[in-house]
């Protein structure tokens, strides 16, 4: 493993520009600060890699080399908006300040990035909005806090994620979630918690995923011991987390229909009365429409993303979804 992320070259963008020229046309690019989070929740990779490596895994890179690789880009193939797509942006309070300091007097284009809601407190938020920061992730995963402490290990309360959400939208910035269903004991009445959840949090838009059993993470061990999953080669990971389940889920097709219609469900709350009906109904394909188009939109919204990216990402949705 590098330690120092420094000694690392750039990323050769040019190489992704000749292959992918929408890539070049994109308003908005993806950049990434560092490896690793800090956390340990029973369902992401970066707790394995914390138990395989301990606190080495966090690893970030100076902030004048980020800020010389954004400025480089920006010149060379433009850029309007910055997209860091770390899992936590705001693990390190000192790094950061340094950082956003440097961003908004060098780079001073709105960003998006992703953050833990116990680490967004008034002084980070206050600090993301003021370097520019127009989207805010927050992963909310699971609407009913005793599954998220307990099962998910993720150690925040719903009032924590509330506060956060909150400080949010009044520094005024957008909040995106990330959320993740098909959990092992969970039933698709459970999952709706998660949604309406969501709308109480004032959500501008949101992801749902249907939990992975990759191997090695503890919740999938949880999953093997209560005998929902069964490795098997005939049915292998799915491109997306999106797509589909593992476990032998009861009432598996709500899950699905309930992944498909979350972002839905969030757009329009006066309709959560009637999603346990729409979660039966066999149009599977329909409602895999309503994602995509819902997926669109909100790509385009979260990513300030052109027509081109946008169509580009239609193209893919189509393959993998
Ligand atoms: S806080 Fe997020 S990135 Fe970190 S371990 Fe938990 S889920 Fe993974």
């Amino acid at each position: 493993m590098v330690a120092n992320l420094d000694e690392l070259p750039d990323p050769l963008w040019e190489l992704y520009f000749q292959r992918y020229p929408v890539l070049r046309r994109a308003t908005t690019k993806e950049f990434f600060i560092g490896r690793g989070c800090p956390y340990a929740c029973t369902f992401c990779v970066n707790g394995t890699l914390r138990r395989l490596y301990g606190g080495g895994a966090v690893r970030l890179r100076s902030p004048a080399r980020i800020v010389s690789e954004l400025l480089r880009i920006k010149q060379s193939a433009g850029l309007a908006a910055v997209y860091f797509n770390d899992d936590t942006f705001t693990a390190d309070r000192a790094w950061l300040q340094e950082f956003l300091g440097r961003y908004r007097l060098e780079v001073g284009l709105p960003f998006t990035c992703a953050g833990r809601a116990s680490l967004l407190t008034g002084e980070v938020v206050e600090a993301l909005a003021r370097a520019g920061c127009r989207w805010v992730e927050m992963g909310v995963e699971c609407g009913d806090e005793r599954r998220r402490r307990e099962l998910l290990g993720k150690d925040e309360s719903d009032e924590a994620l509330a506060a956060a959400a909150r400080r949010i939208k009044a520094a005024g910035m957008f909040l995106k979630t990330s959320n993740m269903i098909g959990l092992p004991g969970e039933t698709p009445a459970d999952a709706l918690t998660t949604l309406r959840f969501n709308q109480e949090l004032g959500a501008d838009a949101a992801t749902c995923s249907l939990f992975q059993p990759f191997p090695g993470l503890p919740l999938t061990e949880r999953a093997l011991a209560l005998g929902l999953y069964v490795p098997s080669p005939e049915r292998p990971f799915g491109a997306f987390s999106f797509q589909t389940s593992l476990l032998e889920l009861p009432e598996a097709q709500r899950f699905l229909n309930l992944r498909r219609l979350f972002s839905f469900g969030l757009g329009f709350p006066r309709l959560l009365p009637l999603l346990p009906l729409l979660l039966k109904l066999p149009v599977a394909r329909f409602y895999e429409g309503v994602a995509i188009l819902f997926f669109l939109w909100t790509y385009r919204r979260y990513h300030q993303a052109d027509l081109a990216l946008v169509l580009a990402k239609a193209w893919q949705a189509r393959g993998l979804r």
